[in-house]
């Protein structure tokens, strides 16, 4: 078997809250059960959404929960020339196309691109994005825990944008072309993005290289169903007293801590964690509520 892979790819829109701790533990777990690597990637993407300072304080919370990350962490802020670089060769070879509909005539014509600018040959004009010419729809992927998981056709074929109308790289893009650059062979993250999976496995297959697997964890929903996000205020994770909160997000995994472990330092529950980790302990749920 090649050798393992994993990463925890967060975006910098604010700290660590339980949600995203649940990703990292989830993705270091199978990473280290596999004897494999795990790698950080700073998703900062969309420097709007951006809180100034939240990268920091994302990689000293990870240090400070006990998950010690190899080689250099890599920023999508510094990975430009390699998305557009793609972006041209895609547009140089007519895979890929400028598109100037809006939201609203999207909206208006059935919620789903219809590929209306597939051949209307538009020149770079500020506030066009680029689509990606979908031929081969993804319909389904199978998940390491879930098992098959079916994408509606409509989604499926959607030509989707890989840069947006504001001239921001678009999340899936980036997402292969840096789990390809870094050599990841399984994607582990939250629930919140099967949706997006069979995007990404098309982009995997329009580049001629085969794709992760992919293992979904379920999601800390609040208790009107939301995810939790800096959006809806999910409190930042405490830093400086972690051993609750580690252990909180290890039972949101599945696992029976024994007594003597709990009471354990911080590195001896984190190891312990590595050597008794197992997809079939994790909930068959996608979303639980905390
Ligand atoms: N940056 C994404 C997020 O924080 C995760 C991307 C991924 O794991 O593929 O939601």
């Amino acid at each position: 078997m090649s050798h393992y892979i994993g990463r925890f790819a967060p975006s910098p829109s604010g700290p660590l809250h339980f949600g995203s701790l649940v990703a990292a533990l989830g993705s270091y777990f199978q990473a280290r059960a596999m004897n494999g690597e795990w790698l950080v990637r700073i998703e900062d993407l969309d420097p709007p959404r951006e809180m100034p300072g939240a990268a920091d304080l994302i990689l000293k919370t990870l240090e400070a929960y006990g998950l010690h990350w190899d080689r250099t962490v890599w920023y999508q802020s510094h990975r430009h020339q390699a998305y557009q670089g793609q972006i041209d060769a895609w547009l140089a070879q007519g895979q890929a196309y400028f598109c100037r509909c809006t939201r609203k005539q999207i909206r208006a014509s059935g919620g789903y691109y219809n590929g209306a600018c597939r051949h209307r040959h538009l020149t770079p004009q500020p506030g066009y994005a680029v689509r990606l010419q979908v031929d081969t729809p993804i319909t389904h992927f199978y998940d390491e825990k879930h098992g098959k998981i079916e994408i509606p056709l409509a989604l499926a074929q959607e030509d989707f944008i890989i840069k947006r109308r504001d001239g921001l790289f678009a999340y899936n893009l980036a997402v292969v072309l840096d789990d390809i650059d870094q050599g990841i062979t399984q994607v582990v993250r939250g629930a919140d993005l099967i949706e997006p999976t069979g995007r990404q496995i098309s982009l995997y297959q329009q580049l001629g290289h085969p794709p992760v697997s992919y293992l979904h964890l379920p999601l800390a929903v609040d208790h009107s169903g939301h995810k939790l996000s800096k959006q809806n205020h999910a409190p930042a994770i405490d830093r400086h007293n972690p051993r609750p909160t580690l252990i909180q997000a290890m039972a949101f995994l599945g696992f029976e801590l024994p007594v003597d472990i709990e009471a354990a330092e911080l590195s001896e529950i984190v190891a312990w964690g590595c050597q008794n980790w197992h997809i079939h302990q994790l909930p068959e749920t996608f979303e639980i509520t905390r």
